[in-house]
């Protein structure tokens, strides 16, 4: 048995459809006045948080944005400062979940997730700050949501391409977790029953987007992602998006669905025991896990190509050279020649191959 530590984040919770109703119950174990924030988009869900949270509610902020702009923290902090908030309810995605973090930074209130999407911040203790284009991200157990409220119903309005992106990108917390230099027994397990809920739930879900079943089965997967994602450390994965994202503004989600498939190929010789686990977890222990991973996000006819989604092409050296300035964890070694040729396959949308040769 190969030794390990596990850490268990004190968070609460709670799972089911029609859970919001119990928003003000859980919401009065935390503090009495209330911050609700949001996306604008997402303005009539958080009002009605408000609602339910009644007189507990003492304001609202709608104007959370991806990757969080520290301009867009400062406003907020110096809102709840004002309005002399004891804790905040985020209603939506990493985005939203991302502002309240960066509040339990500055101020340590402690916070009430609603999740929206399935990216999986909500069980993190992970915040992230953008300046001048520049993301700087870091760990603080404050920042970690004390209670979050899983409730499927919220996600049906997701569309269906961003369902299942968002999906994968959970899905790719659960794969890296597999082959993390962190790993342990039960992360594991997590990773392995969240790649199974999620494969089965994701083609359903783009088929039929109001499938309630389907619904909670991607959510329950994105629970474990995220838990995934807060309790280990992760690979070349995550540390090519963080780049493409960081530093092309690409979108968070659909990045992620495009390049794991290649830096499962990438890893396949380094990480076959953990792979292994992953190609049982999505259907079929025989086959090639990249292939199968590749032909699952195919399936659903989301983008399969980075130029699909605005990177250039002359961008692709300035991602290797990013990706490989600082060493890193991943179980194969970084090679410049194999990662360029990642990139270009990711770029085309071609299927996965094992680079490394
Ligand atoms: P997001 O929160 O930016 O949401 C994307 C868009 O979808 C927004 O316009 C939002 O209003 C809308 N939306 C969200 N839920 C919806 C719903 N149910 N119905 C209709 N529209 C909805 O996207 P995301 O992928 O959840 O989060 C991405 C951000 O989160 C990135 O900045 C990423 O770095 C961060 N993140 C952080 C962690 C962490 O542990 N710190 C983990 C995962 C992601």
């Amino acid at each position: 048995m190969t030794p390990f530590e596990y850490e268990s984040p004190a968070s609460r919770v709670v799972f089911g459809p029609g859970c919001m109703a119990q928003l003000a119950a859980e919401t009065a174990r935390l503090g009495r006045r209330t911050l609700v924030l949001c996306t604008p988009e997402q303005l009539a869900l958080a009002e009605q948080a408000r609602g339910l949270l009644a007189e507990a509610a003492v304001g609202l902020f709608d104007r959370a944005k991806m990757h969080v702009p520290k301009p867009t923290a400062d406003e907020a902090v110096a809102l709840a400062r004002e309005l002399r908030v004891d804790c905040t309810v985020a209603v939506g995605g990493g985005s939203t979940i991302g502002l309240a973090k960066a509040i339990a930074l500055e101020l340590g209130l402690p916070i009430l997730a609603l999740p929206t999407t399935y990216a999986g911040s909500e069980m993190t203790p992970v915040w992230g700050l953008t300046e001048s284009g520049l993301k700087r991200t870091g760990r603080d157990a404050r920042v970690q949501p004390r209670t979050v409220l899983y409730d499927p119903d919220l996600t049906l309005t997701l569309p269906p391409e961003m369902s299942v992106t968002s999906g994968i990108n959970s899905m790719a917390h659960c794969i890296e977790g597999l082959y993390s230099q962190s790993a342990n027994p039960l992360t594991s397990l997590m990773a392995e029953e969240g790649i199974r809920a999620l494969a089965a739930s994701l083609p359903r879900l783009a088929r039929t987007p109001q499938d309630r079943d389907a619904r909670g089965d991607a959510l329950y997967g994105a629970w474990l992602g995220g838990a995934v994602l807060g309790a280990v450390g992760m690979a070349l994965h995550h540390k090519l998006c963080h780049v493409l994202g960081g530093s092309f503004n690409l979108p968070h989600a659909q990045t992620h669905t495009i390049v794991i498939a290649h830096v499962v190929a990438y890893n396949a010789f380094a990480a076959g025991g953990a792979l292994q686990r992953v190609a049982h977890a999505l259907g079929d222990a025989e086959r090639d896990p990249a292939q199968q991973l590749y032909e699952l996000i195919a399936g659903t006819g989301v983008p399969l190509a980075l130029k699909e989604i605005g990177m250039p092409e002359s961008g692709l050296a300035e991602v290797v050279r990013q990706a490989t300035a600082n060493p890193h964890y991943n179980p194969a070694p970084l090679r410049a020649d194999a990662l360029h040729r990642l990139l270009h396959n990711a770029y085309h949308g071609h299927r996965p191959e094992p680079v490394l040769g």
